[in-house]
């Protein structure tokens, strides 16, 4: 019975306990743990967590360093829950942001009940990978390496010498575009786990909020055709993002760029490359929900955003 003609019911109060929610309720032995991906840009980390969870989340891009926050996938199985934190890639920091970029990192370490340090088996092991070989053998959850791109590899290629790098963990091969090797890195992920009951709700397939993966895919877009002129001074920030009754999504986002000549170049001549950024992001970003969106884009100069360490923690980059 409605309490008074608004039809509102009356406050009842908070319930005295949170009922456990259906999702943990599993069976003995269910396991559930973070898996932290590590590895330097582009070896694969984000196309091997999409083909590990099979669903396209976290953005890949052939321009190096694009994943630069920490993009979480989650596997639910019926007995297993596997939470990969898809790091940025870890290379020697010069400037605030790549500092940042390796502090995310290390806290994905710490939080990992397993670590996987991804090599790409086309490229010779550089400094940077042994970067990540000596966080793989320090941290404190067990490791596997991963030598991927291995259909870029017939006769293996560089794989003896990353295996020789870290000999003491248990070594897979993939290709994360053909898929080969996938399954098998799947089970003894599964099997490394510690029973737990699961982290997250089953439907859940990531915990970033939708506006980061949508300014992520943004800034793809953006870096996709502006590649040539702007190679990393370009970050995204999500400023408005709101569901319509007629289910379309409206999202309003700024451009951020160092210099108003870079400005220049993001609109282009008579707002043309910003018109195309946009219609290249819109596709994008329709493609990844499943639902018509709106896009409004404008472009602001943040003077050396990079070297600003408020600025940083705005656009969302971790910190402390
Ligand atoms: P990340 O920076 O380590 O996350 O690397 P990405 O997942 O973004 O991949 C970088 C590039 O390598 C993209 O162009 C991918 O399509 C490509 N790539 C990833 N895995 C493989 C693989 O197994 N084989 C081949 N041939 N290309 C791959």
């Amino acid at each position: 019975m409605p309490a008074d003609e608004s039809g509102i019911e009356p406050w009842a109060g908070e319930p005295e306990d949170e009922p456990t929610p259906d999702w943990q309720d599993v069976p003995d032995g269910h396991k559930a743990g973070y898996v932290a991906v590590i590895g330097r840009p582009n070896v694969g980390k984000s196309s091997l967590v999409n083909i590990l969870i099979g669903e396209p989340l976290a953005p890949t891009s052939p321009v190096p360093q694009t994943t630069r926050r920490r993009l979480l996938g989650i596997l639910s199985l019926d007995l297993a829950q596997a939470v990969f934190v898809d790091t940025p890639g870890i290379h020697q920091p010069r400037q605030p942001l790549g500092k940042m970029m390796v502090r995310a990192a290390d806290q994905a370490l710490i939080d990992a009940d397993l670590v996987l340090c991804v090599v790409d088996c086309s490229r010779e092991p550089g400094e940077e990978d042994q970067l990540a070989v000596q966080r793989a053998q320090q941290a404190a959850a067990p490791a596997f390496l991963v030598i991927n791109k291995l259909d870029l590899c017939p006769d293996g290629g560089f794989r003896a010498g990353f295996e020789a790098l870290l000999p003491e963990v248990p070594h897979y091969g993939t290709s994360a575009t053909a898929g080969t090797g996938v399954p098998e890195l799947l089970e003894a992920v599964l099997a490394a786990l510690p029973e737990n009951p699961p982290f997250f709700p089953p439907d859940q397939v990531t915990d970033v909020f939708e506006r980061e993966v949508g300014a992520e895919l943004i800034r793809e877009a953006a870096l996709l055709l502006l590649q040539q002129e702007l190679p990393h001074a370009v970050a995204v920030k999500v400023e408005d993002w709101k569901e319509r009754p007629n289910g379309m999504i409206y999202l309003s986002a700024l451009v951020i760029v160092e210099r108003e000549s870079q400005k220049g170049i993001v609109i282009g001549k008579g707002g043309r490359m910003l018109k195309t950024i946009g219609t290249l992001a819109r596709e994008k970003l329709e493609n990844w929900l499943g639902q018509r969106v709106y896009l409004d884009l404008r472009v602001k100069v943040y003077r050396n955003w990079r070297k600003d360490e408020n600025t940083l923690r705005w656009l969302g980059f971790a910190g402390e």
